[in-house]
């Protein structure tokens, strides 16, 4: 945990230039007067059952060769990524990215349409479609960030994914392009979301580093960070109190793992 604790300061550092310059400033006046808003980072932003995509969110996109669109600002990474994946003799294939409000809204009202046809009631057809379709305003395909990866020779959407040699490169190497596999097969009740072994999303690399050794996903690594955040503000309001001081890790420790939404009862797919 002490790993832990040290790879989400280190990430703190790394993503809060704010922080930084406010924390130098209370190191010269010892006497910080007000709480310091860190600046929103757009590769944080979190998208899911619980956290609606902010109505005004207008990525820029760009265009992969096979059309579908990403936020532009991960098309670099994105692209290194699946070059070095074919390089190691695979083939990769995007096979979802980019959802306007349209697509996912359509998506989302043919599964209800599929349920009823089976004999489920309207109003169970809406929860159960919410559990495999992700309602319109919380789907990450939404952002740009999220796209989803298959092999070529396999390319259903099921737990056998996790079995292709496309997803077990993907799962050892997207953390070095800045993405993370979003949806892990032990995190279902944090996220709210069924394990999606081909769902990769964003984040950069400082981030995909430190969740990789820290072992969180999304929701629980924000979570851990903004307790981290208000704990360093806590040490410079207490006279420079060591932050490392055997105490104050012990406090973290709790918070940081043990830390997700608190009704999960509902599970959606992306
Ligand atoms: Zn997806």
């Amino acid at each position: 945990m002490m790993r832990c604790v040290a790879a989400l300061l280190t990430a703190l550092m790394l993503l809060t230039p704010a922080t930084h310059a406010a924390n130098d400033v209370f190191e010269e006046n010892e006497e910080p007067a007000e709480v310091v808003e860190v600046e929103q980072d757009w590769r944080l932003l979190l998208v899911n059952p619980w956290n609606k995509l902010p109505e005004d969110l207008e990525p820029e996109l760009e265009s992969l060769p096979n059309g579908l669109q990403v936020d532009a600002r991960i098309f670099d990474d994105l692209t290194a990524m699946l070059t070095d994946c074919q390089k190691a003799g695979l083939r990769p294939v995007v096979c979802s990215a980019y959802r306007t409000k349209q697509t996912q809204t359509r998506l989302h009202n043919n599964k209800i349409a599929r349920l009823q046809a089976a004999g489920y009631s309207k109003e169970a057809a809406v929860r159960e479609a919410g559990r495999w379709v992700a309602v319109p305003g919380t789907s990450e395909h939404q952002t740009g960030l999220a796209v989803d990866l298959v092999s070529a020779s396999y390319q259903v959407l099921n737990r056998k994914q996790e079995q292709t040699k496309e997803q077990k490169w993907l799962m050892e190497h997207c953390w070095e392009y800045g993405f993370i596999l979003r949806f892990p097969s032990d995190k279902s009740d944090v996220t709210g979301i069924g394990y999606e072994p081909w769902h990769y999303r964003y984040v950069g690399k400082e981030t995909a580093l430190a969740m990789r050794d820290s072992g969180l996903c999304l929701e629980e690594y924000l979570t851990a960070l903004e307790s981290t955040q208000k704990n360093v503000q806590d040490v410079h309001t207490q006279e420079n109190q060591a932050v490392d001081k055997p105490g104050n890790v012990g406090k973290r420790k709790g918070r940081v793992c043990g830390a997700g939404p608190q009704d999960v009862s509902e599970r959606n797919r992306a």
